[in-house]
């Protein structure tokens, strides 16, 4: 039997724009039998590799009579009978509600496991709301955008566990129920930069284990490798590797492409061209990269090229410094895809970059960490009175996201926050990775207990 996951949630969190978008254009099986309430639609969801059966609960919003509360314990009873997951839907820009503890008390006395999933949370606007998603006590939410696509990776690292298919809960290799899942692994640049002659050196040097897998996202192709030991998707953007070129170059960059290869990765290497350095659309990708809160490791091609060494790498260094700050430290791997030379550090690189981004820092560590800094440089006075720090905890990892509780956090200035985000990033080794850190007005929660 196959995995079966159940969408819940309080009406309007958009459990059907997330039904749609893991059935996509499958057909959804509506049970039209009389007799039989529709009251649920279910259908064969595609989530990278897996696939499920997912039934969507909204029809239930209206269904039935009562009071609101044993209304919706019923639904949950309901359309939890006969589900592997539940997927429990809040909105994350609405944060909690009354109405999501209630569904939250009763999942957490159910016998399903439950996946907690923000939604809504494109950009920025649902962090506040994640942050809330924890007291309901059911883990770390996983932060998606049903409608943009967004956070689908991380869906599907929260689903995989549950699967017991067999693709997906093959034991090779060693140890940790993590370490088996494919490190997803995005190859990006503007054209010609060498992005083709790149992958097919990777994946002729390795293991590979399946050929293309179509339809990761719309226009991407994925190949499941294995790099020393380690199983790794890469996702190539369409007809990457295609057949040599006839015409040169009259290809664009396609950003939509790159942004979708992007939200399907963990680790994106983007490929520069040493003999043009850092340019423009590189830092532009390199940006949207963070913004989606993806790992980084930059890939110098064409180094075989290069005459004076040195100075190449000197001035991407300073374009990287001045122009990308927020992913200061990010690996630079210099490389010829041409010859081989240098690749050999690239995966290496890819990896260490993939721990960063999944690192996850104990809260005493902070906390101590956090009187360490404010000694050594104290936050400043606003009307005369020091702004405290107070408590510091880390939210999320895939990125590394940190809330900060303040006295007065609106007073906390930018230039401030800044520092801390980057001696965190330097005192506990997160180069490449973004960090995202909120401010939140309060005590330590924890300070009574
Ligand atoms: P893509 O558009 O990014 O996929 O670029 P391609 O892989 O098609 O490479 C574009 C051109 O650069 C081809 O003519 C490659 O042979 C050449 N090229 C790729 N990598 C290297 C390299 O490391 N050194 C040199 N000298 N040429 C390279």
């Amino acid at each position: 039997m196959g995995l079966t996951v159940t969408i819940i949630g309080r009406p309007n969190v958009g459990k059907s724009t997330l039904f749609n978008r893991l059935v996509g254009h499958r057909l959804a099986l509506v049970d039209d039998t009389p007799g039989v309430t529709r009251d649920r639609r279910e259908g064969e969801a595609a989530l990278g590799d897996l696939r499920f059966r997912v039934i969507d609960t909204a029809g239930l919003d209206e269904a039935a009579s009562g009071s609101l509360g044993a209304r919706m314990q019923e639904q949950t009873a309901r359309a939890l009978a006969g589900a592997d997951v539940a997927l429990f839907l809040i909105d994350a820009r609405t944060g909690v509600t009354p109405l999501d503890r209630h569904f939250a008390d009763g999942l957490r006395r159910g016998k399903a496991p439950v996946v907690l999933v923000a939604n809504k949370a494109e950009g920025r606007a649902g962090e506040s709301g994640l942050l809330d998603a924890f007291e309901l006590g059911l883990g770390e939410p996983v932060a998606i955008s049903a409608e943009h696509g967004e956070g689908m990776a991380e869906l599907f690292a929260a689903l995989s566990p549950f699967a017991a298919a067999p693709e997906t809960a093959v034991s090779e290799g060693p140890g940790e129920a993590g370490e088996d899942r494919p490190l997803q692994l995005a190859i990006i640049g503007r054209p010609n930069v060498g992005k083709s002659t790149l992958v097919n050196r990777l994946l002729g040097e390795e293991r590979v284990l399946t050929g293309p897998e179509a339809g990761i996202t719309r226009d991407a192709i994925a190949t499941l490798w294995q790099w020393r030991g380690r199983k790794v998707r890469l996702i190539d953007t369409a007809g990457l590797r295609r057949r040599p070129k006839v015409e040169e170059k009259l290809e664009k960059l396609s950003v939509a492409e790159t942004l979708r290869a992007i939200r399907f990765a963990e680790v994106v290497v983007l490929v520069l061209d040493a003999m043009q350095g850092l340019e423009k659309q590189d830092l532009t990708i390199a940006e949207m990269v963070e913004e989606e809160g993806r790992a980084l490791v930059l890939a110098v091609n064409k180094w075989d090229l290069v005459e004076d060494r040195q100075a190449a790498l000197r001035r991407v260094k300073g374009r990287l410094e001045t122009s990308l700050p927020q992913l200061q430290g990010v690996r630079l791997v210099t490389l010829s895809a041409l010859s081989g030379a240098g690749l050999a550090r690239l995966m290496p690189a890819v990896i260490e970059t993939h721990e960063a981004w999944n690192r996850r820092i104990s809260t005493p560590r902070l906390n101590r960490w956090l009187v360490r800094v404010q000694d050594r440089h104290p936050p400043p006075l606003v009307s005369g009175r020091r702004l405290k720090l107070r408590y510091m905890a880390q939210a999320n990892i895939r990125p590394p996201t940190f809330a900060l509780f303040a006295s007065k956090p609106g007073d906390l200035p930018e230039t401030y926050r800044r520092y801390l985000v980057n001696l965190l990033r330097e005192d506990f080794d997160l180069p490449g990775v973004p960090i995202r850190m909120m401010l939140r007005k309060g005590k330590n929660p924890f300070a009574g207990e």
